[in-house]
């Protein structure tokens, strides 16, 4: 069931910024998994019988949140709202990796309750893909009082995940550094929260903080939502070995200003795109689409390389299987084409003249999971769907 051809493709966008365009017109799925990408003369299809007529229009891999707030299951407490996952499914959205789990309410602080919501919430999405997306969730939030002996004690539970610095109770960030440090050495990604405040709790972060704790991302900064300098921007890239992540709820000049100071310094694998949702802002199901658009049509970059900061440079940081158009990945992607009425010709184009994509239909491993998106405009391209 889950092996499929999708023929005549118009563009195959890979997700890979080193190499963001791949030739052919074909993309072969087996088992779940990414077969072939190429050219139709060379792909053998022997025994697959389910076919997607693209049409002309365009794949690209599965998009991939760098940062949402879960709770359990698809609802929000912070919006009141059910189904959020599944209508960011309808934004092309495949995977989404947890910035922290700050809106369970009733939220304990103390050590045992931390490391038992964490365990929880990672263990539960480990049960549950709604909609058949990948929530990558259980990111902890540090409170005073956690030791290594529980960051060792969550690892063992398969958590991977550190919540953006700052929202939490630690605020120090000799404190902070430390427990990086722990959670570092066991496999964790560990994210910090920079720029203003975003609810109260949360503090004003700048680069001073993100040198001396040295995280794997520093979150939102084109602010979540108020952006710091662009000038501590300058300072995380030189002085740590951070990815800098831009948002859809945060300053949308800023983001252009990161993208464009990435574009120049020739790091544009070192950005990756979230949403920061949900948040005080809301949901934004096409908010990855629309960052997108933001990055090339306003930061002034490639759009391949925008879709690349939204999929491969995600699936890199997280080391995850997915976000890239190779055999041997799970086979995660979307049909995407200009929305109808768009002055441009083609999905890339849109992007890059800051269209919202038109989403025909979604692949997680292998499995159609909608056809015509309920949240984007129509494809132009007649898209034919078995
Ligand atoms: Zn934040």
């Amino acid at each position: 069931m889950s092996d499929l051809v999708v023929r005549n493709i118009g563009t195959i966008v890979t997700g890979e910024i080193a190499s963001p365009v791949a030739g052919g017109d074909t993309l072969v799925v087996r088992e779940g998994l990414v077969a072939f990408v190429g050219s139709e003369r060379d792909a053998d299809t022997t025994g697959v019988d389910r076919e997607i007529d693209a049409a002309g229009a365009t794949v690209i891999p599965g998009l991939c949140d760098n940062h949402v707030h879960p709770v359990i299951g698809d609802y929000t407490p912070r919006q009141r709202q059910s189904d959020f996952i599944e209508s960011c499914l309808h934004g092309g959205v495949t995977t989404m990796v947890s910035a922290g789990e700050p809106h369970t309410p009733g939220r304990p602080k103390d050590p045992a309750g931390v490391k038992a919501l964490t365990v929880l919430a990672h263990k539960s999405f480990n049960n549950l893909r709604p909609a058949g997306v990948k929530v990558h969730a259980g990111a902890v939030m540090l409170e005073p009082g956690l030791t290594e002996a529980d960051f060792e004690e969550m690892a063992s539970a398969g958590v991977k995940l550190v919540a953006e610095i700052g929202i939490s109770g630690v605020k120090d960030p000799g404190v902070a550094a430390e427990m990086t440090r722990w959670a570092q050495a066991l496999g964790m990604k560990v994210m910090v929260h920079t720029g203003g405040a975003s609810i109260p709790g949360s503090g004003v972060i700048g680069a001073d903080f993100v040198v001396e704790v040295q995280p794997d991302v520093a979150g939102h900064t084109n602010g979540g939502p108020t952006a710091l300098p662009l000038s501590d921007v300058v300072t995380i890239l030189d002085e740590t070995t951070a990815h800098i992540e831009i948002v859809h709820n945060g300053n949308v000049r800023a983001a252009a200003d990161v993208v464009q100071l990435a574009a120049e310094r020739d790091e544009l694998h070192r950005v990756v795109i979230g949403t920061d949702s949900p948040a005080g802002s809301g949901v934004q199901p096409l908010g990855m689409l629309r960052v997108m658009s933001w990055a090339a049509s306003l930061g002034g970059i490639d759009p391949e390389l925008a879709v690349g900061m939204a999929t491969g440079n995600v699936a890199r940081l997280h080391e995850l299987n997915v976000g890239v158009l190779e055999v041997g990945r799970e086979a995660d992607f979307s049909i995407v084409d200009a929305p109808l009425g768009s002055q441009a010709e083609d999905a890339l184009t849109a992007i890059a003249i800051g269209d919202t994509l038109a989403v025909g239909g979604t692949v997680i491993d292998g499995q159609i999971r909608f056809v015509k998106s309920r949240n984007t405009p129509p494809p132009v391209r007649p898209i034919a769907f078995p």
